[in-house]
């Protein structure tokens, strides 16, 4: 029987047919050409280089910072009878030398390698050695200083595989990137745009929600009282809330675990092997949880504090459900907790460009949890997908609460964006919509615009949530990083001349004035 991709499918890893995009990605492997693979978790990134591995010549070089995983790729590949081995931090200087043995020997098919060993010229030279077919650079966002995983050692990536004598075809492959960042690894790797495979990264079996207005350690202890037999993680921003958490959890007889920066290396393998394993149920943790981690039954990822980003969110929350099963991926926003992430940017030594940058996803994330249409469709509208029909699974599709016209209101907010000059944030527009008499509002002689007062029977948060709700819907944008600025959109203009309605689910029926911020 010749050897094709087609029975290498079916004769090593026992599967009948290709999943969407990965013949196209391996048959341009074969062809020799540079290519990207966009595919969501779980949609089989792995077949496309461990497939032509086998039918290429020479040696597989896989690149990935998911150093913990490694061992058990490897060892995965061991069990379907295809040999490779990998070079990692985790290994001593002899057994560094024996891998290398192995790999120049030709007796492996695929070498596995963190992207640090490239930095050393040494190494380098010994790879130089090696007769490689073809190089797979896994998680390829963090190539790109505008993903929300950049890793230094990445950005070396291409100046280190330059130096090597032959220039082997290289396929990058990820999860999560956005258009500039797919665009980004594209010319850093010198992959052509028409080679670009995009198979869409929607994920049919996560149910996004979104949760707001609600105590969330009520809400997260409802939740596992509900899902008690379920494996879940729940992610917070700083370690100080991860352990209250752990603390709240295990008070009431939930068994959880932690995992963050703060603990010992011996601490975090031990807590994430009884995750792993299925002795505890829940794992409560910051970011540093989750590269890395392929544990297939995870039902629930819950945010109880928004991340930084649309693109750390999504990854985050892809860890549920790798195995295809309904799944669900919670946040719990609260508008303050956003200012954890602000800090965090602001504290960075990033320069401000990037800083600015950042500012803008925050925001983002922030209409994620704003907008009141799908949301899976507001993901993939996110990462430059077709978004497809509404998903029928996430909150806002699920939302059952009545329509409130609200054009009235809309207008009242347009307008007094216009009456000043676009030039101010939410907080400050808010203040003069309800009339407030504060310094700010004194200080600009706000009091004399026609709008001052507009909508006096209003808080000032609940002209915030609708300044917000407009946001996420369109009617207005903002610009601007730290101090972002409120401005009408062209969709925005259309309601002042009255020519478009605005509509708003509202958890009360008919009612007179703004609807809860929710
Ligand atoms: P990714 O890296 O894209 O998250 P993996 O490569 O780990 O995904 O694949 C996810 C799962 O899908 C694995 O269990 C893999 O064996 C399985 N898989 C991959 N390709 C196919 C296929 N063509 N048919 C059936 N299952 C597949
Ligand atoms: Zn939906």
């Amino acid at each position: 029987m010749q050897l094709t991709a087609a029975t290498l499918l079916k004769t090593k890893f026992g599967y009948d047919h290709f999943r969407r995009g990965q013949k196209t990605a391996i048959d341009k492997v074969l062809a020799g050409e540079n290519s990207l693979a966009l595919m969501p978790t779980g949609g089989g990134k792995s077949l496309c280089y461990q497939i032509p591995a086998l039918l290429l010549p020479g040696i597989t070089l896989v690149i990935s910072p998911l150093i913990s995983l490694m061992k058990d790729q490897v060892d995965a590949l061991h069990e379907n009878d295809i040999p490779a081995t990998f070079i990692n931090s985790t290994l001593d200087y002899a057994e560094i030398n024996e891998h290398l043995r192995l790999a120049a020997s030709g007796e492996v098919k695929l070498l596995y390698l963190a992207p640090e060993r490239l930095d050393s010229s040494s190494f380098l030279a010994e790879l130089g050695q090696l007769n490689i077919s073809l190089i797979a650079v896994d998680e390829a966002h963090c190539i790109s200083q505008w993903g929300h995983d950049f890793r230094p050692s990445y950005l070396n990536l291409t100046t280190s595989l330059a130096q090597l004598p032959s220039q082997p075809p290289i396929i990058a492959l990820t999860a999560t990137a956005t258009i500039q960042v797919a665009d980004d690894i594209c010319r850093r790797l010198e992959i052509p745009t028409e080679n670009v495979i995009r198979t869409g990264f929607a994920r049919d079996n996560l149910a996004f929600q979104v949760i707001k207005n609600q105590d969330r350690d009520r809400f997260l202890l409802d939740y596992l009282k509900l899902n008690h037999d379920q494996s879940g993680i729940i992610y917070a921003s700083t370690r100080k809330e991860v352990q209250r958490l752990v603390h709240l959890l295990q008070q009431r007889k939930i068994k959880a675990t932690q995992y963050h920066g703060g603990l010992s290396e011996q601490e975090r393998r031990r807590n994430q092997e009884d995750f792993l394993y299925d002795r505890v149920q829940v794992m409560v943790a910051t970011n540093a949880f989750g590269m890395g981690i392929d544990k297939s039954n995870v039902r629930f990822v819950i945010h109880a504090q928004v991340p930084g980003s649309l693109e750390a969110y999504y990854q985050e929350a892809g860890r549920a459900g790798r195995d295809g099963l309904p799944s669900e991926a919670i946040l719990i926003f609260r508008a303050q907790d956003t200012q954890i992430q602000h800090f965090f940017i602001d504290q960075s030594e990033m320069d401000d460009e990037h800083k600015q940058k950042e500012y803008r996803k925050l925001q983002e994330m922030a209409q994620y949890a704003n907008t009141q249409t799908c949301l899976q469709q507001f993901i993939l509208r996110y990462f430059g997908d077709e978004p497809g029909e509404p998903c029928g699974r996430c909150s806002n599709c699920l939302d059952k609460r009545e329509e409130q016209d609200i054009t009235v209101d809309t207008q009242k907010v347009l307008s007094c964006v216009i009456r000043m000059h676009e030039r101010f944030g939410k907080a400050v527009i808010a203040q003069v919509l309800t009339g407030a008499n504060t310094l700010r509002v004194r200080q600009q002689h706000f009091q004399e615009l026609s709008t001052y007062g507009l909508l006096k029977r209003q808080s000032q948060k609940k002209v915030i949530g609708l300044i917000d709700f407009l946001t996420a819907a369109g009617f207005l944008r903002v610009s601007g990083g730290k101090f972002p600025l409120v401005q009408v959109t062209a969709a925005g203009e259309q309601v002042l001349r009255g020519k478009q309605q605005v509509l708003r689910k509202t958890a009360v029926k008919a009612q007179q004035s703004l609807p809860e911020d929710d």
